[in-house]
């Protein structure tokens, strides 16, 4: 029988605020255990919470950016919790009545639309740290009262290659209006995983895990595979999937059971009487709107229309605002869009990877790389010259004219020089030759690779294929 794989998700997005979502201790990441800490997100008693307007306000933008509606009223209410992370022995999360409902993000996965329900997005406070030591375990609070949004997909999943999409939909959204930098390696974005499968064809949904400890979108992805099997394989054997919590483990590759899953009412969620709920106007809401930048969907579409981008590229591109915001800049300077895109999207991108840096940290002015450009498709240097001054470039901020200077990296065109070359390393090497004539065509290669190594790469490497194929069929 065949299966059909059904995933929802709940994704939780640490919001970037100044300070925490109840008291006024600063929202920072990596700092010495409980520095950032006061009575209110100790939970010591008698203290009481305040909510965080720049929090509502993040929490509204990431709503209307995924398309969601914002309801006039909405309020804050208290679920129970065990853990010694959060004190209070409750989460001031929200219940019945969450920021934003209803929403919808459209999906591009290898040419193909797909859409994604959100069912809702709340907000909520975050829990401390438990570092286990030994036989000890220590707190840290730091993160406790960090605000988080949470959101809630439809199960509208068939694979992870629709799950890798959304969260990257996600992050891209989230990092546009500045709301997150959703780093799932950093913990700003987490996600849980509900998954279940069903015979094809069939109506209902099949019992679903829930999976934690997912920590990249890669793990996202081998889990899902791993889960889907492991339910096929439970019910092709005769067995029941049970509903249960489940924790991923990425140095084993496998889930293994936590505990029954938790229904709503073990929670005892009820209002929290400390808060006063949030009233948002339409105006206040059609502002917020009003506020937010041209989103990443919307640009993608801009450029295939009005640079004639590939959609692929363009997908590529305004994944991040940084890159989106390069190539803008060094379309408006030289209108050479394709050109741009390629450099972007495989020189920047490996290079920034090597380097383990970030696209907000892109060492290189759209100035000096459209003059690269203008240099290469001048024909002043080659294109594989090109990729080393870029290089260079990114490494030492130099300009690409003083690399090309410094480095005498200019493309020869001399014919007569070029053809001496030629000349030489075909008298030195019959066997090749001998190949050629063979009618091994690929044998070519081998002599426009020697010809370019002797010109230290900077040949023409037009004039270089057409004397080496000039020569071989006179030899
Ligand atoms: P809870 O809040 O108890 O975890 P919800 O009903 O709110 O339960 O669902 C949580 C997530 O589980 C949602 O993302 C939803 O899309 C997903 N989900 C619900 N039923 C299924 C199912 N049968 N298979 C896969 N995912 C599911
Ligand atoms: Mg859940
Ligand atoms: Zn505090």
């Amino acid at each position: 029988m065949r299966y059909e794989t059904v995933i929802g998700l709940e994704v939780h997005v640490e919001m970037a605020t100044k300070t925490k979502i109840f008291c006024a201790c600063k929202n920072e990441f990596g700092s010495a255990p409980n520095t950032n800490v006061c009575p209110v997100c100790l939970s010591m008693p008698g203290t009481l919470p305040v909510l965080n307007e720049q929090a509502v306000e993040y929490g509204v933008r990431a709503g209307l950016a995924l398309n969601c509606e914002i309801p006039n009223f909405s309020k804050l209410d208290r679920k129970g919790y065990f853990y010694p992370d959060l004190a209070k022995a409750y989460q001031i999360s929200q219940f019945d009545y969450p920021l934003c409902s209803r929403g919808e993000v459209e999906l591009d996965v290898d040419g193909e639309k797909h859409k994604i329900g959100i069912t809702r997005i709340h907000i909520e406070e975050d829990a401390g740290k438990l570092v286990h030591e030994g036989s000890e375990s220590l707190v840290d609070y730091n993160r406790g009262g960090v605000p988080l949004m949470e959101i809630v997909t439809e199960p509208d999943f068939r694979n992870a290659a629709q799950v890798k999409a959304f969260l990257d939909a996600v992050r891209a959204n989230m990092e546009y209006i500045g709301v997150s930098d959703c780093k799932m390696e950093e913990g700003s974005m987490r996600c849980d995983i509900n998954i279940s499968v069903r015979p094809e064809g069939q109506k209902e949904y099949g019992t679903r895990s829930e999976l934690k400890n997912i920590n990249s979108i890669s793990a996202a992805q081998r889990a899902i595979e791993y889960e889907s099997r492991r339910h096929i394989e439970v019910i092709e054997d005769g067995g029941t999937i049970v509903q249960e919590t489940r924790r991923w483990d990425e140095s084993k590759g496998k889930t293994f059971s936590m505990r029954d899953k938790e229904e709503a009412h073990d929670y005892r969620y009820f209002p929290d009487p400390d808060l006063v709920p949030v009233y948002l106007t339409d105006e206040r809401i059609a502002g917020i709107k009003a506020s937010l930048p041209e989103l990443p969907a919307v640009k993608r579409e801009r450029y295939v229309a009005a640079f004639g981008l590939p959609e692929y590229d363009a997908g590529v591109l305004t994944m991040s605002k940084y890159t989106a915001k390069l190539f803008e800049d060094c379309v408006a300077i030289y209108p050479e869009a394709k050109a741009i895109s390629n450099y972007i999207m495989v020189e920047l991108a490996r290079l920034l990877k090597e380097n383990n840096m970030d696209a907000k940290d892109i060492p290189v002015s759209p100035q000096d790389l459209t003059d690269l450009l203008k240099l290469v498709g001048d024909g002043v240097i080659n294109s594989s010259v090109g990729k080393q001054v870029f290089e260079e470039m990114f490494k030492t901020g130099k300009k690409p004219a003083q690399i090309v200077e410094e480095k005498d990296l200019k493309q020869t065109d001399n014919a007569d020089e070029i053809l001496s070359i030629v000349q030489q390393i075909i008298n030195d090497n019959p066997k090749p030759v001998a190949d050629y004539k063979g009618g091994n065509a690929k044998a070519m290669t081998f002599f426009v690779g020697q010809a370019m190594k002797a010109t230290k790469g900077k040949a023409n490497p037009k004039t270089v294929n057409e004397l080496v194929k000039a020569e071989l069929d006179k030899a």
